[in-house]
């Protein structure tokens, strides 16, 4: 099989190599979204040699393995958590039926893979049995690359406990902050703004017809507009930057009235330093929000299938498995303009 291996700072090579297993299912993978993490391990790949990353998955079981739980033709999206605490069945141990000593069984995928922990940038991969989600019928297989990106919308969403009616900001136009927009929309809040930098994409957000106002991140005015637009402030902020200026940004942007929310989903790459004034005074309720959790998961993967939940707007980008390279150039060079690019199997 091939698959994308990383080999040096922004260098995928292709290989072509084995899959070895033990007691698990085998996907053939058919597409694979391009994670905001992916494209940040690609960068420093001199730091992941030979790592197969991956996560967002979605493909046909060509061997079911011997759990039961597939058939042959099984349509499925891997969940990106080993949340059943289960053996891998492909680390050097699992590969010897030493599965008490599976080395993956509290690893997440979000770490990507290696030649233990199969990424799915690849022709075939495996995950832990009970963490491969087998679709319902009405999702269609690319659709299926993008329900965690949403499940991670939907877990920030429900963890901030809305009222409807609410006015809402999102910091951060990214596939991340246009997945919150879809459920916000869903929980009825009233009105949504989102921040964006990238000129280009403030236009492609526009026209997903989803928010009700986009605003430039860099405008020199931008408190001035948020207070104009939310005539007075917001009651909720969704930052997904994970950048001190933006978060400033929302924090000022919300309501003076005490109590309002501000959820961090954002994951900063560096301590950030803030107006921490602010969050005193106004007394913000501040939380964060991390992943995902399996029911939503499903939830996601229903809403899709019954045409509730139009993900596939957001497929801005298509990109090869045998072009991930130039792919990625091409993401780089555009600067975030791309909403979501999903990886086709080839
Ligand atoms: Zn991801
Ligand atoms: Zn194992």
């Amino acid at each position: 099989m091939k698959y994308a291996a990383l080999i040096d700072n922004e260098k995928f090579e292709i290989r072509e190599g084995e899959l070895r297993v033990k007691r698990n299912p085998i996907i053939k993978v058919t597409h694979v979204g391009v994670c905001g993490t992916d494209l940040g391990q690609w960068k420093e790949g001199s730091h992941h040699k030979d790592l197969v990353i991956g996560h967002e998955y979605s493909g046909i079981i060509v061997e079911p393995g011997t759990t039961g739980l597939f058939k042959e033709g099984d349509r499925v999206a891997g969940y990106t958590q080993n949340v059943f605490n289960e053996p891998c069945g492909h680390c050097e141990n699992c590969l010897n039926e030493d599965f008490d000593n599976c080395t993956n069984r509290k690893v997440y995928t979000w770490k990507g893979g290696d030649y233990t922990h199969p990424g799915a940038y690849s022709q075939y991969t495996t995950w832990f049995p009970k963490s491969i989600y087998k679709l319902p019928d009405g999702i269609e297989l690319d659709e299926a690359a993008l329900i965690e990106p949403f499940t991670v919308g939907l877990h920030a969403v429900l963890l901030t406990e809305m009222k409807p009616d609410d006015k809402v900001l999102v910091l951060g136009g990214g596939i991340i902050g246009l997945a919150i927009s879809e459920w916000l929309k869903v929980y009825g809040a009233s009105e949504i703004t989102v921040t964006e930098m990238n000129k280009e994409k403030i236009e492609l957000i526009k026209s997903f017809g989803i928010v009700d106002h986009v605003v430039a991140s860099d405008a020199k005015d931008i408190d001035e507009q948020l207070q104009t637009i939310s005539q007075g402030g917001y009651d909720i902020v969704f930052d997904c930057t994970g950048i001190a200026s933006a978060i400033d940004t929302g924090i000022k942007a919300l309501k003076q009235e005490f109590k309002k929310k501000f959820t961090a989903v954002g994951l900063p790459h560096a301590p950030v330093s803030i107006n921490y004034e602010r969050i005193v005074l106004k007394e913000v309720i501040l939380r964060g929000s991390k992943g995902h959790q399996f029911h939503e998961f499903r939830t996601v993967a229903r809403m899709v299938a019954d045409k509730k939940l139009d993900v596939k707007k957001y497929i801005t980008t298509r990109i090869k498995l045998s072009e991930v390279q130039a792919g990625f150039e091409g993401l780089k060079a555009r600067r975030g303009a791309d909403v979501k690019a999903v990886i086709e199997i080839d």
